[in-house]
């Protein structure tokens, strides 16, 4: 069985933690490997190594971080589908959607590949007379990354490539359930030329967390992960001082109107809801149908029709949920739903893949009638389940929408201008897609959403996360000739 350790200084180690936690290939179900857990100690050397490097790294010229940075994306190009092996066998989602993951993460490294242009100043010349105004931006120092399990490698490249670019060293604290990946990636950066201690890798669980909260050296914090987490590792970190950005939870809702093609809205509400296991923070989980509600229908057989199996089968379009915990509290809140009312329009709870008895297989479930009162409904389920809440109204469907105290995404599928316009400016979320039900912005926007999905200002990549990641100096200079000096003046400088 595989040790996945931290790496720190560029190189792995144990550490000086106890211990660990087990990492398994949930399409088996067996137990793959075991995960060392960092105690407080492990993350004070590691602050300690990184703030080294930064003393180096943010004195290195742009000119030389493009360089590494250009190096590093081809080398994560070229071992792609590596990394998608890694995903797929630890997290179990299929080969072509981890594949998707890692380009997805790769566009971020693109994104920073442009940091001379993107960290470029302003400047106004002869501001007063003999005066000049600039302003530019500077790197915060160490900061540290906190990422959930449901997309190994391209969360923490949301930050890790902007960080770096700009100057900073970054810890990463991948999740504890699926580690592997963030091992190569490291070792990718310390191919592409980049400084040991400029990126590292600290494994471990609450306890990890905590010590990185609270750490003097580390001046920001970016986390995604669940909601009661994020609103915790926010308040924490905050009250240590650090700029925090903490990405939470979901329950992203496509609103159907009866005037769009109902199977198109079925095929892409059902690839939202059931692609990776439900398991993204963008997945559809509820589905409004507004009006006749034919689209429902017309989501039930998509439902039926999609294949289930181990990730690296090529027929498999839907993996296994994470843990045999997970699939328990998806099953548990499937019943609760029934037993609160919803109508079972398709059941996944029993499904088993032949050959995988001890995969932590579900299939897809969609639930009809559910009302915001029902657990189903106020719960981010995080697995292969759709909702369906039926409204009558277009209105009363961006009341439902609003309602909730999620507002990571929404999307609309209708042929109507007039709606998606209405829509796009009234919904309470921070993402909104028209026709497109996972609408993630490309890496030079930023994401982010609104309400409980996030705490803090700033969303991640994009120009948000450059501005995340730096603070800004403004300076103003005056270079007097001897003869035209101007005398020290004891009021407020105004210009002249
Ligand atoms: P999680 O909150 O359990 O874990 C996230 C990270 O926090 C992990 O690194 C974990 O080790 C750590 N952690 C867990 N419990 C902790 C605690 N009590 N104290 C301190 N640290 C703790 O999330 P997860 O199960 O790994 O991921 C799924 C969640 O992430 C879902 O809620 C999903 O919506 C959310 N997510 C959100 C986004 C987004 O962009 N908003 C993106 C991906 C995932």
């Amino acid at each position: 069985m595989k040790q996945i350790e931290h790496w720190v200084d560029g190189k792995s180690t144990t550490g000086s933690g106890t211990r660990t936690g087990p990492v398994f290939n949930p399409a088996t179900g067996e137990q793959t490997g075991v995960v060392v857990f960092a105690a407080a100690e492990d993350v004070d050397a590691a602050v300690r190594s990184a703030t080294a490097a930064f003393e180096q790294w943010s004195q290195t010229s742009l000119a030389a971080r493009t360089k590494i940075l250009f190096e590093f994306r081809r080398l994560v190009a070229d071992h792609m589908d590596e990394l998608a092996r890694i995903i797929c066998e630890e997290h179990g989602k299929v080969l072509a959607d981890a594949r998707g993951e890692v380009q997805r993460g790769l566009e971020v490294v693109e994104l920073a590949c442009g940091i001379p242009t993107l960290l470029k100043g302003d400047y106004s010349d002869q501001v007063s007379t003999g005066v000049d105004a600039f302003s530019f931006r500077q790197p915060l120092g160490v900061v540290a990354g906190i990422t959930p399990f449901n997309f190994p490698v391209m969360v923490p490249m949301w930050m890790h490539p902007i960080a770096i670019a700009c100057g900073n060293a970054f810890i990463l604290k991948p999740s504890e359930r699926d580690p592997s990946a963030s091992q190569m990636v490291a070792r990718l950066w310390q191919e592409a030329g980049l400084p040991d201690g400029v990126f590292t890798v600290i494994n471990g669980d609450r306890e990890a967390v905590d010590a990185l909260l609270d750490h003097p050296g580390i001046a920001a914090i970016s986390f995604v992960g669940s909601t009661p987490v994020a609103r915790y590792v926010h308040a924490r970190a905050t009250a240590a001082g650090k700029r925090v950005q903490a990405l939470g939870g979901a329950k992203n809702h496509a609103v159907v109107l009866p005037d769009v093609d109902p199977g198109y809205a079925a095929e892409h509400v059902a690839a939202a809801a059931f692609g990776s296991a439900g398991e993204r923070c963008m997945a559809i989980s509820v589905a409004v149908a507004v009006g006749d509600g034919q689209v429902v229908d017309a989501i039930t057989e998509e439902a039926r029709k999609i294949r289930v199996g181990p990730g690296w089968e090529p027929e498999s379009q839907m993996g296994p949920v994470i843990t045999a915990a997970a699939k328990e509290r998806i099953t548990g809140l499937v019943n609760r739903g029934v037993e609160q009312g919803a109508r079972l329009l398709v059941d996944g709870r029993s499904h088993v893949v032949p050959g995988y008895e001890k995969g932590f297989f579900l299939g897809p479930t969609v639930l009809d009638e559910v009302t915001p009162a029902m657990d189903v409904y106020r719960e981010e389920i995080f697995g292969p389940v759709l909702s369906v809440v039926r409204v009558g109204t277009i209105d009363e469907a961006i009341r439902l929408v609003n309602a909730n105290p999620y507002g990571n995404g929404a999307a609309i599928f209708t042929s109507s201008g007039a709606a998606a316009r209405r829509f796009q400016r009234e919904v309470t979320a921070g993402m909104i897609g028209i026709n497109v039900p996972i609408p993630t912005p490309m890496a030079y926007y930023s994401f982010g959403g609104w309400k409980d999905s996030l705490f803090g200002e700033r969303h991640v990549h994009g120009p948000e996360g450059v501005a995340f990641y730096t603070r800004l100096k403004a300076v103003t200079s005056r270079w007097p000739q001897v003869e035209a000096a101007q005398q020290a003046s004891f009021h407020f400088p105004t210009a002249t």
